[in-house]
């Protein structure tokens, strides 16, 4: 039988790659972004702003960049 509750993210997603850039100068540390993510990437780091620590889990979604009141996000395939 088939799990009621199935994977939200599908195997072809999570294998694509990105490459997630956070500008340290212009990020204001508000925690969108750690709040949106489905997938954990980011903690605040020591001063306050947004590091994308888990960026191999990323799909790419680009929720963070919509989230983002400083444009301080950059999610590109690689
Ligand atoms: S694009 Fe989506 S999965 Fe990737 S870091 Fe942003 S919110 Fe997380």
């Amino acid at each position: 039988m088939e799990p009621v509750f199935g994977p939200k993210i599908s195997e072809e997603e999570r294998e694509m790659p990105y490459r997630v850039t956070v500008n340290k100068e212009t990020c204001d540390g508000d925690g969108e972004c750690v709040e949106i993510c489905p997938v954990d990437v980011y903690e605040l780091d020591a001063n306050g702003k947004a590091e994308p620590v888990n960026m191999d889990e990323c799909i790419g979604c680009e929720s963070c960049i919509e989230v983002c009141p400083t444009d301080s996000i950059t999610v590109e395939e690689i």
